[in-house]
C-alpha cells in the first residue's frame, strides 16, 4: 500500500513525522514535492530562497536515492497534483507537516477535507515548531503580545518529541512521471549566487554540520558574542530552520548534550532565541494581517516619508555613506544573510532616520535573504519599526555610529564588507565623513557624506512620531 508524503517546508528525513507515519503504518512512502509558488499569495519565495530551495531539493533527492527511494517533483496546483499522484499510484493515505502562512492554510484545510471525504487517510503533523502557534495562551485565553510571559509559559509546558532517525533503507516507490528539478526554474539564471555557497550547504547534512560546528564552537560564550557581527558568534541555522532541514527539537536535544557546567546558560540563551521564532509564528497565526499591516494600529496614521527611489537604491546597494549600514547591506547581497544586530541597525535607519515604510525594507529582505521567513521577517521589521508586538518603541532611535562602535569595536566587520574603508585607521571607519582628507586619500569612491545627517534624521523621526500621537 502506498502513502503520499507531501513535503513542503520540511526538507529532511530525520525527525520527519509525515515520513514516520507512513512507515509506522507499513505503507510505501511516495515523497512528493509540489512546486506551487502561485499559491503563496503576495509572498511567493524570493530569488535567494529559490536558489537555496534548488540546492536543498537536490540534496534531498540524492539522500533519498542513496536509501533506495526517490523524490517525486511536480509543478501545478497542489490539489490537482495530489489528486493525480493518488490516482496514478492508488495511494490510500496522505501525510504532511503543517505550514503556518496565512495564504496556504485554507488550501491545506480544503485539501484535507476533500481527501478525507473520499475515504483517504489524511494526517498533518507539527514538523517545524516547538509549540503549535495556538498552543500557548494567556490566562484569559488570548494570544500573547509580549515575549517574556509567552516564553515563561512555554518553559512551563516544555515537552519535546524524541529525536527520530530515518531508516538507512526506504522501500522503492512506484515509477511515476516527475518534473525535472532544473525545469522548475529555481536556480538563478545569472550566477549572482556563487558567493553564497562559500558560506552555505543547503540540505539536511549541511544543517547538521552547521549545528555541530556551533555546538563545538560559538555556543561557548553565545550570550556575550551573539551581538557581535565581527565574529561567528551565532549558529547561522536560520535558513536550515526555515526550510525545515532540521527540527528545532533536534537542535534542543543536541545542545542539551552540551548542557555541562559553563555552557548551560549559553544553551538556555540560545533556546530562548529559538523562542523568538516560536513567538513570531504565534503572532503570525493570531494576527495574519501583519505581513501587510501594522500590528499597532496607531501607526496607520504615521506620516511616513514618500517612497524615495534614490534613497532606497543607496540603502539596497550599501552606499548610504554610513559604514555599518553599508557593510550589512553588502553582506546581505554577497551571502544571502545578515547578522541580527546589523539587521536591526539597517532597518532602524530605513524606518526612522529615512522614514521609509517598513514594508519596503521587509520586501527587500524577502527577496535577498536565504532565511527569508514570513513570520520572522514580519516580527523583525515591525519590532524595529516600533509598530509591532513587544516592539522597541519608535522613539528609541538607534544611532548607527554608536551601535557600530559598541558591537564592532575594531571595525573588522566594516572593513570586511566595505573593504575600501579598510585603509582608514580603525577610529575613522565608523563615521568617515568626519575625516574628509583620509577618506579622499584612501577611499575616494566612498560617499563623502552620510545619506542623511544623523541628528537631523532623528529629530525628523521624533517629530513625525509626535504628530502621530497627537492625531491618534
Ligand atoms: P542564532 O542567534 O543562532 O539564533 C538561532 C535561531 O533562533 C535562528 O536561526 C532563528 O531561527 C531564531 N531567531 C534568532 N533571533 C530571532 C529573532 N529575532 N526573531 C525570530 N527568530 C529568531 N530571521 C529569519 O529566520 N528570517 C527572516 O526573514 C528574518 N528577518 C529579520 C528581519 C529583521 C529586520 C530583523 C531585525 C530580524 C530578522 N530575523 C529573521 C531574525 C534574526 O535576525 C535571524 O533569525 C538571525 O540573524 C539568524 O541567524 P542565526 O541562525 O545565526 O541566529
Amino acid at each position: 500500500e502506498y502513502a503520499v508524503v507531501w513535503l513542503r517546508r520540511d526538507l529532511r528525513l530525520d525527525d520527519q513525522p509525515a515520513l514516520r507515519a507512513a512507515l509506522d503504518a507499513g505503507q510505501v512512502p511516495i515523497l512528493l514535492y509540489i512546486h506551487a509558488p502561485h499559491e503563496e499569495g503576495r509572498w511567493a519565495p524570493g530569488a535567494a530562497s529559490d536558489a537555496w530551495l534548488h540546492r536543498s531539493l537536490q540534496a534531498l533527492r540524492e539522500d533519498l536515492r542513496k536509501r533506495g527511494s526517490d523524490l517525486l517533483l511536480r509543478q501545478g496546483d497542489s490539489a490537482e497534483v495530489l489528486e493525480a499522484v493518488i490516482a496514478e499510484s492508488g495511494a490510500q493515505a496522505v501525510y504532511w507537516t503543517r505550514k503556518y502562512e496565512p495564504a496556504t492554510q485554507p488550501r491545506d484545510a480544503a485539501i484535507k477535507r476533500t481527501l478525507r471525504e473520499r475515504g483517504l487517510t489524511v494526517e498533518s503533523f507539527n514538523g517545524t515548531l516547538l509549540f503549535e502557534p495556538w498552543e500557548l495562551a494567556t490566562q484569559q485565553g488570548a494570544p500573547y503580545k509580549v515575549f517574556t510571559p509567552f516564553w515563561r509559559s512555554a518553559l512551563k509546558q516544555w515537552h519535546l518529541p524524541e529525536p527520530w532517525q530515518a531508516p538507512s533503507r526506504l522501500p522503492a516507490p512506484p515509477t511515476l512521471h516527475g518534473d525535472d528539478l532544473d525545469a522548475l526554474g529555481l536556480a538563478p539564471k545569472r550566477d549572482w549566487d556563487t558567493g553564497f555557497w562559500e558560506h552555505w550547504q543547503p540540505g539536511e547534512a549541511g544543517a547538521h554540520e552547521m549545528l555541530e560546528a556551533f555546538a563545538d564552537g560559538a555556543l561557548h560564550g553565545y550570550r556575550q558574542q551573539r551581538d557581535q557581527p565581527d565574529r561567528i558568534g551565532t549558529s547561522r541555522l536560520s535558513p536550515h530552520l526555515h526550510f525545515g532541514e532540521i527540527a528545532p527539537w533536534r537542535i534542543c536535544a543536541e545542545l542539551a548534550r552540551h548542557h555541562r557546567a559553563g555552557t548551560a546558560a549559553d544553551v538556555d540563551g540560545y533556546i530562548r532565541e529559538l523562542g523568538w521564532r516560536e513567538f513570531a509564528y504565534h503572532l503570525l497565526h493570531h494576527f495574519p494581517h501583519t505581513p501587510a499591516r501594522n500590528l499597532d494600529a496607531r501607526f496607520d496614521h504615521f506620516p511616513w516619508a514618500a517612497r524615495d527611489a534614490a534613497t532606497l537604491r543607496a540603502w539596497r546597494q550599501g552606499r548610504t555613506g554610513i559604514p555599518i549600514v553599508d557593510a550589512g547591506m553588502r553582506e546581505l547581497w554577497a551571502t544571502g544573510f545578515m547578522h541580527n544586530r546589523v539587521r536591526m541597525i539597517v532597518a532602524s535607519l530605513l524606518t526612522k532616520h529615512l522614514r521609509q515604510h517598513w514594508r519596503i525594507g521587509a520586501r527587500w529582505f524577502w527577496d535577498t535573504l536565504v532565511d527569508a521567513d514570513l513570520a520572522n521577517n514580519t516580527l523583525g521589521w515591525q519590532w524595529v519599526a516600533g509598530t509591532g508586538a513587544d516592539a522597541a518603541p519608535y522613539f528609541r532611535v538607534f544611532n548607527p555610529v554608536t551601535q557600530a562602535r559598541r558591537f564592532d569595536p575594531q571595525a573588522r566587520y566594516i572593513a570586511r564588507w566595505v573593504p575600501e574603508l579598510a585603509a582608514l585607521p580603525v577610529a575613522q571607519r565608523f563615521a568617515p565623513w568626519e575625516h574628509p582628507q583620509a577618506l579622499a586619500a584612501h577611499a575616494p569612491g566612498y560617499p563623502t557624506a552620510p545619506i542623511i545627517e544623523l541628528a537631523e534624521g532623528r529629530e525628523a523621526a521624533l517629530t513625525a512620531y509626535a504628530r502621530m500621537r497627537a492625531a491618534s
